[in-house]
């Protein structure tokens, strides 16, 4: 079955800037626009989709309608709506600092939404090459007295960033994406946010809205150590690369290079894979792709299932 193409939702935000139009050709006309949510179901950002002939049944469906009326697509995959949500982030400034709650809180106290556990691949950064991971608190009452005081220097904990950085965001963790940060961000699809501090900016003459008491709740003391240092790498002689970057109960995610043509395994169950090209052009499944594209590969109960690849691409492949 051909591959079905994910059409972007732009979010403007106050901390947004102008690449993901510039870089990926989305079309806008804000000059503020923070995320583009890439794969999403979710309520607050449903994409539709659309293939390359143009002529599927699916054309113009929302991908929460595929998940609802069309399940063959994604196989066995459980769950009432679709489970993930892909966003690529462009930062011109500081994005709040904030933590996020794990399913059990989040079924409680958020209507039975989804907890948050996301990871972030960086693209670029132009920045001060850093990003905020964890807090340097050593128990509970210490981060209550950092947070109540606004003793935000000494709580954050700040780690280096590059291009080809990669963090593991784990439910509890404090974080914050600084200005000059180009990312690709892949997580539960959940939109609950809890703000620890946002610089005293004002959106629209007023504060954000803060959650320090249940942000207080969900943080984990002491942190967790920030980047997640295991890779498994496999490299061929011609040049392509396959860098498995995370595997945790939500998802699996792997960036790779190709040149020329590669082969990759689908993901465990060949459910569904998710594509999202971050450079490049070249094919998926003989269909064209470039820079910006999202996609996703249906179920396929073929033994030995496989996507292949060809060009002069990077993306990540998420399942
Ligand atoms: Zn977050």
């Amino acid at each position: 079955m051909e591959p079905i193409f994910v059409k972007p939702v732009l979010k403007e935000t106050l901390w947004g800037g102008t690449r993901l139009a510039a870089e990926f050709g989305y079309e806008t006309t804000s000059d503020h626009v923070g995320e583009s949510w890439a794969i999403s179901a979710h309520k607050n950002g449903d994409c539709t989709v659309y293939t390359h002939s143009g002529d599927s049944p699916y054309e113009g469906k929302y991908l929460s309608q595929l998940w609802a009326e069309n399940h063959d697509l994604f196989g066995r995959a459980e769950g009432e709506s679709f489970p993930l949500l892909v966003k690529f982030i462009d930062a011109r400034d500081d994005l709040s600092i904030q933590v996020h709650p794990d399913d059990e809180y989040a079924g409680k106290y958020e209507n039975g939404s989804y907890g948050k556990t996301e990871c972030w691949y960086i693209l670029d950064n132009t920045g001060d090459g850093k990003i905020i991971v964890g807090h340097n608190a050593k128990d509970k009452a210490e981060l209550c007295d950092m947070i109540d005081n606004g003793r935000w220097n000494e709580l954050i904990r700040q780690v280096p960033c590059k291009k080809g950085s990669f963090f593991q965001i784990v439910p509890g963790t404090v974080h914050a994406i600084k200005n000059g940060t180009f990312l690709i961000e892949i997580q539960q699809s959940c939109d609950v946010t809890y703000r620890l501090y946002d610089y005293d900016r004002l959106q629209n003459g007023k504060p954000r809205e803060l959650h320090l008491d249940k942000a207080k709740d969900v943080i984990t003391v002491p942190a967790n150590p920030a980047e997640n240092e295991t890779r498994l790498v496999f490299e061929d002689t011609k040049g392509n690369k396959i860098t498995e970057m995370i595997s945790c109960e939500y998802y699996t995610v792997r960036h790779i290079e190709v040149t020329g043509e590669l082969q990759i395994e689908r993901g465990k169950g060949r459910n569904f894979d998710l594509i999202s090209i971050i450079s490049g052009e070249g094919f998926v499944n003989d269909v064209p792709v470039k820079k910006g594209d999202n996609l996703i590969i249906p179920c396929s109960e073929k033994a030995g299932g496989k996507i292949t690849l060809s060009g002069e691409i990077e993306l990540m492949q998420t399942y």
